[in-house]
């Protein structure tokens, strides 16, 4: 039951062929047998996860009408604040946290009957692409445990990739959902900025982030994406408007007539051999599928990955200035000999890891006075040319597609100490998450330099979510029908242990 998709699950729970208690506990128990090897999770919620799903079995036994997804488990990325539980989104200065309140995700999720198994593991303050940025440790990617799982979300896709959880929640601000997603042989979306609250989402850069389901099929994507987005007067970004509907898009497995634009920046030179045979076969689905493939060009996606780390590490200073040892978390040097201020030079010093400082430190010398025009101030005008270069590509495409990123998943610790290499992972994501746009990643197969998950990203305009569901649906189909199996079958069997 565990190796089957959320809808399945779903469809099992309706039927009763299966209670939500049983479901939760055979992901309890996965959990306890693979976490000591995959590390996806940084606090399991045993009793609060066995009495939700118990509180959805006596509604369902009482022949209340529930929601989809009622009753099946998932994995909530630590970024998220969950009333009474442990959140430190990977950092040591939120150690002991306990939030008094839920972010809108979480009542969202309890209000569909989704049950919180647990936290999962992250980079610091979601600011990585490998997870090895975590003050936890770092998560292994189930294809090869040796082998980083993507970031910031890693934990979140672990889970779905080791069968601990059928569905996740990670955040994306310049691709820490898809990116997990692609080398992990999952289905990850970054829905348009402001369709998903991001009230109680701990701010690294507001103008970016955005939450979002992460799965193993592009069906439970959309279910998942139906239950957590929607209109919130806590986020001052929130867009008032109906949602998409993602899941009738992700039913109709239809493609005949869409256009779908290849962005001839995103799949060039510095991109794996394997990574860009399966693009290009997934393309050739998309025509068998109907579809209609024009190339199109957006020039200034050059420039975006230095614009974002202008932009993300200037509002991340400003957002992180709020752990100030005052409020949240630890305390370091409280003994009565040191002013408030030393104290929160303590604290800072010994709570941010070493990717955080670096970020803080190049955000507030973007800011300052005499630089804010020249860094701040220019990487806003580039966002500007990045937002123009889509509005055109989408005048010839209801699409984009390419390349998730530039590689399968690399070793741990192959780019722990080049932080430029880690930063290029994400040259592919960053441009959606710069224009606000939806963009998607699916597993369209394995390398054939490696035998690792290819990812395929599909990227929609602002509130046109639907079409990415359309597409990524029809080419899961397509290749599921090739393959016979879903991917994720062939990844080596973990032993409990
Ligand atoms: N890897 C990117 C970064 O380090 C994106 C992270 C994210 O989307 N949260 O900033």
């Amino acid at each position: 039951m565990i190796r089957n998709s959320a809808a399945a699950m779903a469809d099992a729970l309706s039927k009763k062929e299966i209670t939500s208690v049983e479901l939760t506990q055979l992901h309890l128990d996965r959990i306890d047998a693979v976490d000591s090897q995959v590390h996806a999770f940084l606090h399991v919620d045993r009793e609060g996860a066995l009495s939700q799903a118990a509180a959805v079995d006596a509604k369902r036994a009482a022949g209340e009408k529930l929601s989809p997804l009622a009753g099946v488990p998932l994995a909530l990325k630590d970024v998220m604040t969950q009333k009474g539980i442990p959140t430190t989104a990977g950092s040591k200065i939120l150690e002991g946290w306990r939030p008094p309140y839920d972010s809108t995700v979480v009542t969202n999720l309890k209000a569909n009957g989704i049950v919180i198994l647990g936290k999962t593991n992250m980079d610091e303050f979601a600011m990585g692409s490998s997870t090895e940025n975590s003050a936890y440790g770092t998560t292994h990617n189930p294809w090869d445990l040796d082998r980083i799982p993507g970031g910031s979300g890693g934990g979140s896709a672990a889970s779905l990739a080791a069968f601990q959880a059928p569905l996740a929640i990670g955040t994306d601000t310049g691709g820490s959902i898809r990116q997990p997603a692609a080398v992990t042989g999952t289905v990850g979306v970054k829905p348009t900025y402001g369709g998903v609250s991001r009230y109680g989402l701990i701010a690294f850069s507001s103008s970016l982030d955005q939450a979002g389901p992460c799965a193993r099929t592009v069906l439970d994507a959309a279910l998942l994406h139906e239950a957590i987005a929607g209109y919130d007067k806590k986020d001052s970004t929130s867009i008032n408007a109906p949602v998409p509907a993602v899941v009738a898009a992700a039913k109709k497995l239809d493609v005949k007539g869409l256009k779908i634009g290849v962005v001839k920046e995103l799949s060039g030179d510095g991109y794996q051999a394997g990574v860009k045979s399966r693009f290009d076969e997934a393309l050739q689905e998309l025509v068998s599928a109907g579809a209609e493939i024009v190339e199109v060009s957006c020039p200034n996606f050059e420039y975006a990955l230095a614009a974002y780390y202008l932009i993300a590490p200037s509002e991340a200073s400003s957002n992180l200035a709020r752990f100030d040892s005052m409020r949240y978390g630890i305390r370091v040097g409280d003994d009565g000999s040191a002013g408030a201020e030393e104290v929160m030079r303590m604290t800072r010093e010994v709570g941010f890891g070493k990717e955080v400082k670096r970020r803080i430190i190049l955000g507030t010398y973007a800011l300052s006075s005499g630089y804010y025009d020249a860094y701040y101030g220019s990487a806003q005008k580039v966002r500007t040319l990045i937002v123009q270069d889509f509005a055109k590509a989408f005048a010839h495409a209801d699409v984009l597609v390419s390349p998730t990123c530039p590689t399968t998943a690399f070793k741990i610790g192959e780019k722990s100490n080049d932080p430029l290499a880690m930063y290029l992972n994400d040259i592919a994501t960053i441009p959606v998450n710069m224009a606000g746009i939806g963009g998607m990643s699916l597993p369209v197969g394995l390398s054939p330099d490696d035998g690792l998950p290819v990812g395929f990203q599909i990227m929609s305009a602002a509130m046109k979510d639907d079409l990415m569901y359309q597409v990524g649906g029809t080419l899961e189909a397509a290749l599921l029908s090739k393959w016979g199996a879903p991917i994720l079958t062939n990844a080596p069997e973990l032993a409990a242990k």
